[in-house]
């Protein structure tokens, strides 16, 4: 056997060793992808059983979750107060009646028609004392 023969078996060989391994990294790669997406899966289930003890419980948390309904409680009023801020900018309100976001200057709401409460607009432009002025003063 010459010396090229050799040769050429051992990189063929070689050749089939990283075929093989390759193709083991992807068989890992496949089964940790398969792994992860299981956990995602656990994930949200662990999710939806929280929102559902949180739903049923409101009311009446057990002292061990009562630091987590605390927690849940002050983001669903951060919620509403942010969303009144962002009804005041776009003009909106929320129809008391189907919560459709109407515009605050109608009478009825155009989805469900029921009768809007009189708010007054109120006017983005507040009084603010001039800064020149304060310079007259001094
Ligand atoms: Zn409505």
């Amino acid at each position: 056997m010459s010396i090229f023969e050799n040769l050429g078996k051992t990189i063929t060989h070689g050749g089939k060793k990283v075929a093989q391994t390759a193709k083991t990294l992807t068989g890992v790669w496949q089964l940790k992808a398969k792994v992860i997406s299981e956990k995602n899966n656990i994930e949200e289930n662990y999710k939806e059983i929280g929102k559902k003890y949180f739903e049923a419980n409101k009311s009446r948390p057990s002292d061990e979750f009562k630091e987590s309904f605390e927690k849940i409680n002050t983001s669903f009023d951060k919620i509403t107060q942010l969303e009144q801020e962002i009804h005041a900018m776009e003009k909106v309100k929320v129809c008391p009646s189907c919560n459709e976001k109407v515009s605050r200057t109608v009478v009825f709401c155009p989805k469900c028609g029921a009768k809007q409460e009189e708010t007054t607009v109120r006017t983005e432009t507040t009084l603010l004392p001039c800064q020149n002025q304060q310079l007259y003063l001094f």
